[in-house]
């Protein structure tokens, strides 16, 4: 499965002096056009969801596709939620598949924005799942014209990015250094020596929101500075409406079908573009050998209750499905009876976790402890309980990497 750890690519990127897009999708079109790109490029690619596209799509659905379309390629992916507003949408996110999360909380006083980001580190890192701040604020909306939303840009001050990183714990920093999320007139000015200060204060991967509309000349020097991730959406927003828009002309009684045609095309090529003038073309091999794959473990339990307790099985199993599949960390969790008519073992559990290091976190969890030392434990003394790492033997991932596996 060639969905990676999303810090080891950003710092394989960092070390190598090229960075990462993280392209945000709104549609299965965007996300199959930048998988397409990726594949073409032999590139490494961050596939993110912006919380504030959410009204455009259904997360969780959007999300599904996301996770299916990576478990199928064939390059290195990482999974994001760009811009999460609150330390329950990182647990959303996780839960639901992301394996990175970015916590914006810019807009806040520097003491606010440490603390909550702080809190989503803890949580996130005891998963396993990357985190990205952000620290100074890039004015704009994706994918609007920045003039709509100006707000006052505030440059990253260096003093506040050392204190920043070293306060909260983030893996990845992005910085405001003269983008804008969006559109803007003219070629923006970017403050390369502030981010070079940045960059020795810190020493952590960098990323750059408001990635589009700078010149090849620009990404470089960024790149060069410890830029490792660069956010872009609008170019590629443009590049779809511009397309519909001459499909609307070529036949102004076309339907969806005809509106949308080759938008996938015309995504994918300013892709393509990114991904050679950043440097991440070709990279995929190298990252897929240098960096740890993602792998989901199933906490597999199964147990008899002690005689008289069965009743209570249908309760005890509903209480749990609820309590614990909202720990983070938790993806999903299965609760199941045997088939067979004489089974050595009648209930199951089946918990799935994001990664391994949710065992330890899930392990002493509140609620996990209140659920099964009041509820479980006490009826179901005779049980086998075992956490097992996935591993991918189908046709996309054909030899299973054991050196990769003895990581784990
Ligand atoms: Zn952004």
């Amino acid at each position: 499965m060639p969905l990676v750890d999303m810090s080891d690519m950003l710092n394989h990127a960092y070390r190598n002096k090229y960075a990462v897009g993280g392209f945000d999708l709104v549609s299965l079109d965007f996300l199959e056009a930048i998988l397409e790109a990726a594949e073409q490029c032999r590139s490494p690619v961050i596939l993110s969801l912006a919380e504030s596209h959410f009204e455009h799509y259904d997360f969780e659905l959007a999300l599904a596709a996301t996770e299916q379309a990576a478990r199928r390629a064939r390059v290195p992916v990482a999974i994001h939620l760009d811009h999460g507003a609150t330390l329950e949408s990182a647990v959303r996110a996780i839960n639901l598949g992301c394996n990175g999360v970015m916590v914006d909380t810019s807009n806040e006083a520097f003491s606010v924005n440490v603390a909550r980001t702080r809190q989503v580190v803890e949580t996130a890192h005891r998963c396993g799942i990357t985190v990205e701040g952000e620290l100074g604020y890039v004015a704009g909306l994706e994918g609007e014209d920045a003039e709509r939303h100006p707000g006052e840009a505030v440059y990253t001050s260096v003093a506040e990015a050392r204190a920043y990183a070293e306060r909260t714990g983030v893996d990845c920093l992005a910085v405001s250094i003269g983008t804008v999320h969006g559109r803007m007139r003219g070629r923006p000015r970017l403050d390369f020596e502030r981010l070079k200060r940045i960059n020795s204060a810190v020493r952590l991967p960098l990323a750059i929101h408001g990635g589009t509309g700078l010149s090849e000349d620009q990404y470089r020097r960024l790149i060069t500075a410890g830029v490792a991730k660069i956010n872009y959406y609008t170019a590629l927003a443009d590049a779809a409406g511009q397309c519909i828009r001459e499909n609307a002309r070529a036949d102004a009684r076309c339907g969806y079908t005809g509106l949308v045609q080759s938008i996938r095309a015309r995504i994918r090529a300013e892709v393509e573009r990114c991904m050679h003038m950043w440097g991440s073309a070709g990279r995929a091999a190298e990252v897929l050998m240098q960096c740890r794959a993602w792998q989901p473990v199933q906490h597999v339990i199964i147990y008899n209750v002690e005689s008289g307790a069965e009743p209570r099985v249908d309760a005890m199993m509903a209480r749990g499905a609820e309590t614990l599949a909202a720990i983070p960390g938790v993806r999903r969790v299965v609760t199941g009876w045997a088939v067979s008519e004489q089974p050595r073992f009648r209930y199951c559990w089946i918990v799935e976790f994001a990664h391994k290091d949710v065992i330890a976190s899930y392990r002493e969890h509140p609620e996990h402890l209140a659920f099964a030392n009041r509820l479980f434990r006490p009826i179901a003394g005779d049980r086998i309980s075992i956490d097992f790492a996935e591993v991918d033997y189908t046709a996309h991932n054909p030899v299973p990497d054991l050196g990769r596996r003895a990581q784990l």
